[in-house]
């Protein structure tokens, strides 16, 4: 880590009240990193709102923090309007401007715009910026702050911080997982964290409908280039039939990434009919960080993602392959799957 930026613990002492935003769709990290930062400026005994575009998913209802995250936009406005010029909005966990959502004209109106973020692919925006792709995760430059600023971190606080780590090295497995992680996660237990019960909430918390999604969604593995790319899919159809919801797909790519010969997976996702999003997964020297930014989006060497607008799954799909065929070396029509 290169250290945090002055201009980041100055604006948190110079100003009272704090807009805390994530990315859409918010992941453990986003979610942890945000109930967590929270926590940390209660403690300092600033004024804060939790602003998330969407009602919180139900895989992370048992976050402590989701009690205060508010949707509602005319609360926000009340909220700055109350403080005059002490208000800073804080972007957490987000790679680019964009994936603040569809209020991101309104919230990018509020200043000062504080941004911390771990993403290899950032985009910079906001007046103060720290980007620590080193990081493993937001929750722990979170811990950092919490470190420079000499707040004691409290339990609620430990308990996000450690949710947003655990869920964003895959509970201590991806190559962003370093020493410093393990230190951070054994402060993290020291101040009351059980690791069992964590793991508990987010792994065996799941709905029957998911597993009834997973089914119809394994059912669409496809292996291509000698088995080194394996591909998913959902679509609205599987969403209506399973009776399962958008958020219950986070972690569905693991399976196809799971498989010992494969180098990308892919998971193509009917998010809304004519709006397809991608996930891309990779182990070992692909790096589908550079693959996403080839279509607008972004993420880490092994996590990114895009969106596409006005194709369909099965064009999308060829499209995607075709790239990474060509990344990974292969002729794009070596299918066997
Ligand atoms: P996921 O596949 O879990 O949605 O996202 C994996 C990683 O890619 C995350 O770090 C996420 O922030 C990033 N990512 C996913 N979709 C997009 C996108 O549309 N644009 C950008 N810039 N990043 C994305
Ligand atoms: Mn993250």
């Amino acid at each position: 880590m290169t250290g945090i930026p002055e201009t980041i613990t100055k604006s948190i002492s110079d100003n009272q009240r704090f807009v805390l935003l994530t990315h859409i769709h918010p992941d453990g990290d986003a979610l942890g990193s945000m109930f967590g930062l929270a926590d940390i400026l209660d403690d300092l005994g600033k004024e804060v709102f939790c602003f998330v575009e969407e009602p919180v998913s139900q895989l992370y209802a048992f976050l402590p923090g989701c009690g205060r995250a508010s949707s509602d936009l005319d609360a926000l406005h009340d909220f700055v309007r109350q403080a005059h010029d002490k208000t800073a909005v804080i972007a957490l966990d987000s790679g680019d401007d964009n994936r603040l959502g569809r209020h991101k004209d309104v919230l990018l109106a509020i200043t000062p715009l504080v941004v911390i973020d771990h993403h290899k692919s950032h985009k910079e925006f906001g007046a103060c910026r720290w980007v620590e792709p080193t990081c493993s995760s937001t929750g722990e430059m979170v811990y950092e702050l919490a470190e420079a600023l000499g707040v004691e971190i409290s339990y609620s606080c430990a308990f996000h911080l450690y949710v947003a780590i655990c869920t964003d090295t895959g509970s201590f497995r991806f190559d962003s997982t370093h020493a410093r992680t393990f230190e951070i996660a054994a402060k993290l237990l020291e101040a009351g964290v059980n690791p069992a019960e964590v793991s508990c909430k987010i792994y065996d918390n799941y709905s029957v409908a998911r597993l009834k999604l997973l089914q119809l969604v394994l059912a669409t593995l496809t292996l291509y280039a000698s088995d080194q790319i394996a591909c998913i899919h959902v679509t609205r159809d599987m969403f209506e039939t399973s009776g399962a919801a958008l958020q219950d797909i986070e972690g569905f790519i693991d399976y196809p990434r799971s498989l010992q010969t494969v180098k990308v997976a892919v998971f193509i996702k009917e998010v809304q009919s004519g709006n397809i999003a991608v996930s891309l997964r990779a182990k070992g020297q692909c790096d589908v960080a550079e693959i996403a930014k080839m279509f607008n989006g972004g993420g880490h060497r092994n996590a990114a993602g895009f969106r596409f607008a006005g194709k369909n799954l099965a064009e999308v799909r060829t499209e995607v392959l075709r790239v990474l065929s060509r990344d990974l070396g292969v002729q794009p029509d070596t299918t066997v799957g």
